[in-house]
């Protein structure tokens, strides 16, 4: 369970960009962060993964205040928040069974990490994710001989691996095609079901997070204007969202055409 309790943030002198947020994602539930540019989304999802530091306000998981950590806990904590990329952050001359077992890193002892020396139970525990994210046949595979979607699959496994209480998703789908994009929404969201995990996804594409999300939030000007069901997201709720700003997927499409 996540909670966080009136979060807010500027950075430096500037305005606030985080307005009193306040919400809770219990055990695995998908909650789709959506709103226009510049309405706060990256800058929650770094406060709950502590990135940077909130201004005010409480982030707990399960019953840690991560706001209130000292950076050598904040390291500790981190580890059991997943993340998951736009652009993967694999490494690429690395096979794709050290970029899943890179996952483990947070919990090696330094000598152990430095050499990247992993216990047998991580390896174990990595082939069982792989074949979970059916890459088992690719285990030994370059990371950068890999399609994109494989790519995802990997980052997902390497999230696995962490064994997080969360997951932190950044625009999962935006290097990938149409039907790539629905298999990965498709096998985050069976994961989360299957483990409990609550996850949050920065998410551009409406369509895709109507589609596979249990809870949308929608942000604007550092405020939540909408937190509801996919089912509630209407036109007009739409607009409330984005104003001005196109989130019909068709005219986006045209406009890159044109
Ligand atoms: P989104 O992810 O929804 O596009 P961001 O969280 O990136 O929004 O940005 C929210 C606001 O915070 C924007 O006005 C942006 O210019 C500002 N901002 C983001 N990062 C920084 C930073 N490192 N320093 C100063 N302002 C920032």
């Amino acid at each position: 369970m996540l909670k966080i309790e009136h979060l807010k943030k500027r950075y430096k002198t500037g305005p606030w960009v985080l307005k009193d947020i306040n919400f809770q994602v219990p055990k695995g539930e998908i909650v789709g962060l959506i709103g226009p540019s510049g309405a706060g989304k990256s800058t929650l999802i770094r406060c709950i993964n502590r990135l940077i530091d909130p201004s005010e306000g409480q982030i707990y998981l399960q019953d840690i205040c991560l706001s209130e950590l000292a950076p050598k806990q904040i390291r500790e904590q981190r580890r059991h928040i997943g993340m998951i990329f736009q652009e993967y952050a694999l490494v690429e001359r690395l096979s794709v069974m050290e970029n899943v077992l890179s996952g483990r890193l947070g919990y090696l002892p330094f000598w152990r990490s430095f050499l990247r020396r992993y216990p047998q139970h991580d390896i174990e525990n990595a082939f069982e994710y792989l074949e979970r994210v059916s890459l088992i046949e690719h285990a030994n595979k370059r990371a950068d001989e890999l399609s994109g979607g494989r790519c995802q699959r990997v980052g997902i496994a390497r999230a696995l691996a962490q064994e997080p209480q969360l997951l932190l998703v950044d625009e999962p789908t935006a290097s990938l095609d149409p039907k790539t994009s629905r298999q990965i929404m498709r096998l985050i969201q069976d994961i989360c079901r299957e483990k409990g995990l609550p996850a949050i996804i920065n998410i551009h594409d409406v369509p895709l997070a109507m589609q596979f999300m249990d809870r949308i939030i929608g942000l604007q000007g550092g405020e939540i204007v909408f937190d509801g069901k996919p089912e509630q997201l209407t036109e007009e709720v739409l607009t409330r969202i984005y104003g001005d700003e196109d989130w019909h997927p068709e005219k986006q499409q045209d406009e890159e055409v044109a």
